[in-house]
């Protein structure tokens, strides 16, 4: 059987694509980076040493966990979709919250979103259904929260930072506001092959040596 084509990405080589964003990332000044969990974590906690101005506080990270759960076609689906009822629509990629921002706790400590510019971090854009989900959610709960307190004139700005962006169709979009005005950044681009991350590894000297191989050092 052939072998599996993969893109081996050693620790370095996020470092250093998380420092190669970092001019573009600070020129939209970010008040609070919300990583998507687990893949962001790393790259957010990097990113963080390079925005970090001399002087200035460092940007808090808050965490966000998404799973990304392809529902399965069982018979009756197929009859549904043979037929083009709703539940047609409804196949395919779902979006599940394991955590999420606990607003109330952020208020006490004056880490509201309302009128910030919030840096969402995540380490790959595949078909963007997660992206897509993440910043609709968080601009609605951001609505909600602005309305409570009226506040609602304040505006809430998004920036989206992935290390790797796969060229290929997308099944869900980011706003287009976001999209043209500069606040969507991949480190890089990449076909449509499976990213071997470094935190996943079990054997490291073996990852970072693919890599090196692939020159992805
Ligand atoms: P989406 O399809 O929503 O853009 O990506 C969902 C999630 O699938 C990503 O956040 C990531 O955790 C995972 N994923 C997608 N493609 C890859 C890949 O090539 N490598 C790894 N390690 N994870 C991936």
């Amino acid at each position: 059987m052939a072998e599996v084509e993969k893109l081996y990405i050693s620790y370095n080589h996020v470092h250093k694509l998380c420092k190669g964003a970092a001019e573009t990332i600070k020129a939209f000044k970010p008040d609070l980076m919300v990583a998507i969990g687990g893949g962001g974590f790393i790259p957010a906690r990097i990113l963080r040493t390079f925005l970090k101005s001399p002087g200035s506080k460092n940007i808090p990270i808050q965490a966000i966990g998404l799973t990304l759960y392809e529902e399965i076609v069982t018979p009756a689906d197929d009859e549904a979709a043979d037929k083009g009822t709703a539940e047609e629509e409804k196949l395919g990629m779902e979006v599940i919250r394991t955590q999420w921002l606990d607003f109330t706790t952020l208020e006490s400590h004056a880490l509201n979103l309302i009128g910030k510019n919030v840096l969402i971090v995540d380490e790959v854009d595949d078909t963007r259904t997660t992206l897509h989900y993440a910043v609709s959610e968080l601009q609605k709960d951001v609505a909600v929260q602005a309305k409570k307190l009226g506040r609602e004139n304040e505006k809430t700005r998004f920036f989206v930072f992935v290390l790797h962006n796969k060229d290929k169709p997308k099944r869900a979009e980011l706003p287009v506001e976001l999209m043209e005005s500069g606040q969507y950044l991949a480190a890089e681009t990449v076909p449509d092959i499976w990213i071997a991350y470094p935190w996943e590894a079990t054997d490291i000297d073996l990852q970072t040596e693919l890599a090196a191989k692939q020159g992805n050092i």
